[in-house]
C-alpha cells in the first residue's frame, strides 16, 4: 500500500538526518530488553544501521521476540543490527571501514567520554551485562572511554551508559551542523526511502 504524503514526508525527514557515520557495537549483549533500549536510543540519534555480536551460547535472534519489539517501541524496523562472529574482527572490520572505535572500558588509558570526538566517523563498542568489554577488545579499540561514576555501584546499565554516550554524540554532531544536510547520497536516500515507504 502506498505512504499517505504525510507518511512519506516523515520517512524523508527522518533519512536526512540518519547519520552513517554514527553506530554501535554490542558485543554479547544479552537481554533483549538492554538491546531493544540501546536501538530504540539509536534511532533517536539517527544511527543507520547498529552491529552485534550474538551472546555466548545464545543467538542473536532471541532478540526478534516479543519482549524486543515492546521494549525498542518498534526502532527494530529502522535500525538493522549487521551481525559479526566476534568482538575482534568486528572492531577491525569497522576500523577497516574508517571508524574509530570507542570501547567503554575501564582502563589506564580511559577517558571521560566527553573527550573524544563523536563529528569523526565513530563506533561506541558495548559489553556484555556480566563482565563488560573484553581486554583484547578494549586494546583493538582506537580509545578507551568511560562515563564518570561518584555512587557506591560500579557500573551503568548497558543501555544508560549507551544513550548517556550516544547523547553527546548528538550534541556535537548538531553543533557541527551534521544534521542539517543530508549524511547519506541521494542514491541511499533513494533506496532508503523506497525500502521504508513500502516494507
Ligand atoms: N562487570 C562488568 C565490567 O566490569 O565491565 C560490568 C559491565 S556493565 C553492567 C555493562 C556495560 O555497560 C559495559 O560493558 C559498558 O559497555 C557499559 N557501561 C556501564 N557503566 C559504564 C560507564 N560508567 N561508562 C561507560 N560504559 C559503561
Amino acid at each position: 500500500m502506498a505512504p499517505t504524503p504525510e507518511r512519506y514526508a516523515k520517512i524523508l525527514r527522518v533519512l536526512r538526518r540518519r547519520q552513517p557515520t554514527l553506530t554501535v557495537l554490542m558485543d554479547e549483549v544479552n537481554k533483549p530488553h538492554n538491546l531493544s533500549a540501546i536501538i530504540r536510543t539509536c534511532d533517536a540519534v539517527g544511527v543507520l544501521e547498529a552491529h552485534a555480536v550474538a551472546p555466548r551460547g545464545g543467538q542473536l535472534a532471541e532478540f526478534e521476540g516479543h519482549t524486543y519489539e515492546a521494549t525498542s517501541g518498534s526502532a527494530h524496523k529502522w535500525v538493522p543490527v549487521r551481525r559479526h562472529e566476534d568482538a575482534i574482527s568486528a572492531v577491525r572490520a569497522l576500523q577497516g571501514r574508517g571508524f574509530q572505535v570507542l570501547a567503554t572500558h575501564l582502563s589506564q588509558r580511559s577517558v571521560d567520554y566527553r573527550e573524544a570526538d563523536y563529528t569523526r566517523p565513530s563506533c561506541v563498542l558495548l559489553g556484555a551485562e556480566k563482565w563488560g568489554v573484553s581486554d583484547e577488545a578494549a586494546e583493538a579499540a582506537d580509545l578507551n572511554i568511560v562515563v564518570p561514576m561518584f555512587g557506591m555501584v560500579q557500573s551503568l546499565n548497558v543501555s544508560v551508559a549507551a544513550a548517556t554516550i550516544l547523547f553527546e554524540a548528538q550534541r556535537q554532531r548538531l553543533a557541527a551542523g551534521m544534521y542539517d544536510a543530508p549524511q547519506l547520497s541521494p542514491e541511499a536516500l533513494r533506496r532508503l526511502s523506497f525500502e521504508w515507504a513500502y516494507p
